[in-house]
């Protein structure tokens, strides 16, 4: 009965709308199977995928359109797990926290979501940011703005002086003491506040800020900053909303303790042990490399006055552990899902990530995967995205080469489509 609806649905669908789109497609990325296949073609109605053929299928009807991808490798758009589309690197990040209206940002995002789009990330997951987030994703959805699916966290959730904490670093007459309602946490009550007001805010995760981070204006960059008893009440909160929770974090003290509490990510990792790595495996938590980020700060690190004294020295001290410690962590098991850190680096610029990726031990073919079916399980996707399949979201991708035998060629994304529309051809 399911599948006679569903292939009513898909009738309706066709018949209503009428034109169908014709991908032939040279090369095909199966992601689930981990192979490459031939001359295929991919038949969307709407915004779904109809149907996978073999060989050059030509359209039956006359305004069907058919796009030549003969020469290419298509696959399912990329996911990114950690993004920050409300902010870009840039030497007056700081001051602009004092200068910028919500409008200013909110303008800033929509050319940070459609750079995000055309680089072929067609979904997601933004790890902090405000409100803006939220009326980002709806008008994304609505069709207004171009741009991914997103998934929000909204604002992230710190302790006082923690890594999310809003005036960290600010003097005293403009701390204010802000409290779960701004995503400020101290004890157990507050947390289930905090996740209880993104919930209402209209977040679809909640991120935690485990450890003391690079970025934020505060002496430490891996100290833990929640409690277990505070990092369980958000955990068991999320779950009563649907919610899973990502946690930054580089220190493994507070890693431990968020891995234990019952997060569903940790981002970063730098300073991870072989002991929190096997808690992870034992706990199904993912690691989320954000290697570019790493990468990027230290670069920048190095350009004076480009990061406030007290972020100079944690950047150039944490930035370059990074790749190190995802390359232990994969090699050992733990679940890898891709993720960048975009923001901190130029958005956009999110693909870099593979070859960082490959150059740390990960097969081509595992990195690409971690990008679509590991994500889209991750964000309980799994049967919509990260895979070419009739049902499907049609969020398809394109490149020049063959990703498997030259990673680089994400980098150079030529054809995005997401949701059955064409954004890039
Ligand atoms: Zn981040």
């Amino acid at each position: 009965m399911k599948k006679f609806i569903y292939f009513l649905t898909l009738l309706l669908t066709t018949t209503v709308i009428g034109q169908n789109t014709y991908l032939h497609c040279g090369k095909l990325l199966d992601t689930k199977n981990g192979e490459v296949l031939e001359t295929k073609t991919i038949i969307i109605s709407g915004d779904k995928i109809l149907s996978i053929n073999d060989g050059y299928v030509q359209p039956t009807a006359s305004d069907d359109m058919v796009v030549d991808l003969k020469d290419k490798t298509v696959m399912p758009g990329f996911i990114d797990m950690h993004v920050h589309l409300e902010g870009e690197t840039n030497p007056k990040r700081y001051i602009q926290g004092f200068t910028l209206n919500d409008a200013d940002i909110a303008y800033n995002t929509l050319d940070f979501a459609k750079r995000t789009l055309i680089a072929g990330f067609t979904t997601v997951r933004d790890l902090g940011g405000s409100g803006i987030n939220v009326s980002l994703r709806n008008a994304i959805d609505d069709g207004k703005v171009i741009g991914p699916r997103i998934f929000t966290a909204e604002k992230a959730l710190a302790t006082t002086g923690g890594h999310a904490d809003p005036t960290n670093g600010v003097k005293d007459e403009l701390k204010g003491d802000p409290g779960p309602k701004e995503g400020v946490v101290n004890g157990v009550e507050d947390a289930k506040k905090a996740v209880r007001q993104r919930y209402k805010n209209g977040a679809d995760l909640i991120k935690i800020t485990a450890t003391g981070g690079v970025l934020s204006v505060a002496k430490s960059g891996q100290n833990p900053q929640f409690t277990i008893e505070e990092i369980k009440a958000i955990c068991e909160t999320a779950k009563d909303y649907g919610f899973h929770v990502a946690a930054h974090a580089h220190g493994d003290e507070g890693m431990q303790r968020a891995v234990l509490g019952g997060v569903k990510t940790i981002e970063h990792g730098t300073l991870m042990s072989e002991e929190t790595m096997a808690l992870m495996i034992e706990h199904d938590a993912y690691l989320v490399p954000t290697i570019t980020a790493g990468k990027s700060v230290t670069e920048k690190a190095k350009i004076p006055g480009y990061y406030p004294d007290v972020v100079v020295g944690k950047a150039l001290d944490i930035g370059p552990k990074i790749q190190n410690t995802f390359s232990k962590a994969y090699k050992k098991g733990v679940g890898i899902a891709f993720g960048t850190d975009a923001g901190v680096f130029l958005h956009g610029e999110n693909a870099k990530e593979f070859a960082y990726m490959v150059e740390a031990g990960m097969p081509e073919i595992k990195a690409l995967q971690s990008a679509t079916i590991t994500n889209a399980k991750i964000l309980n996707m799994e049967h919509e995205i990260g895979q070419l399949k009739a049902g499907y979201f049609a969020d398809i991708i394109a490149t020049n080469e063959n990703p498997v035998e030259n990673i680089k060629t994400t980098e150079n994304v030529v054809f995005v489509m997401k949701s059955g529309k064409i954004y890039k051809k």
